[in-house]
């Protein structure tokens, strides 16, 4: 069945390509969680972020 193979294949590549671009923001920032102060902070630029769920944006402005 090579349709379903190349199917596959394009599936794959489409969520490569759709995570590349919703991960783009974060590139540079490294969010660590800090259950104690029930925050997430980023090493990379020292934003802070409250709550339970990792930031999908970068805070720094
Ligand atoms: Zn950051």
């Amino acid at each position: 069945m090579p349709v379903l193979l190349l199917l596959l294949g394009l599936a794959v590549f489409a969520y490569f390509f759709w995570r590349s671009r919703t991960t783009s923001l974060t590139r540079d920032c490294r969010w660590r969680q800090h259950r104690s102060e029930d925050l997430w902070r980023c090493s990379a630029c020292g934003a802070e972020h409250k709550g339970m769920d990792e930031p999908n944006t970068c805070l720094r402005q």
